[in-house]
């Protein structure tokens, strides 16, 4: 099954938690949010 997320940037807090537990999945952009990409591309 295929998931998909998606950081909502209007309340990301950037308390790095997604960052820390999923670093496949999340990590931060240049601002400072975090968002959500595909490590396989
Ligand atoms: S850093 Fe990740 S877990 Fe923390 S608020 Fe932003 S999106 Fe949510």
């Amino acid at each position: 099954m295929i998931k998909s997320v998606w950081v909502n940037q209007d309340e990301c807090i950037i308390c790095g938690i997604c960052v820390a537990n999923v670093p496949d999945a999340f990590r931060f952009k240049d601002a400072g949010k975090a968002e959500a990409f595909d490590h396989a591309r």
